[in-house]
């Protein structure tokens, strides 16, 4: 792949320190690569918005509560869309 070698970044690109508990222990395991964990953590938050947001719009849509919407289509956020 056509992606730099990162062993020289101190930083992620929105300014949080490449270091100790600030790496992404995922890719550090498994990729031995340094990522951001706070950046990481951000977007994993946001998405979960979304994902959460587009289930409600979905049960609503439907005439169910968020539970039994969850129950009958599960939490996958590419179905929910579907019915949002
Ligand atoms: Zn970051």
């Amino acid at each position: 792949m056509g992606l730099p070698p990162d062993k020289a970044k101190t930083h992620c690109p929105h300014g949080h320190e490449l270091s100790g508990d600030n790496l992404e222990p995922w890719h550090l395991k498994t990729r031995n690569a340094r990522a951001c964990w706070t950046c990481h953590k951000q977007r994993a938050y946001k998405s979960r918005l979304l994902q959460v947001a587009a289930i409600g719009r979905a049960a609503k849509a439907l005439g169910l509560t968020q539970a039994a919407y969850i129950d009958r289509y599960g939490w996958s956020r590419h179905v929910a869309l579907q019915y949002a």
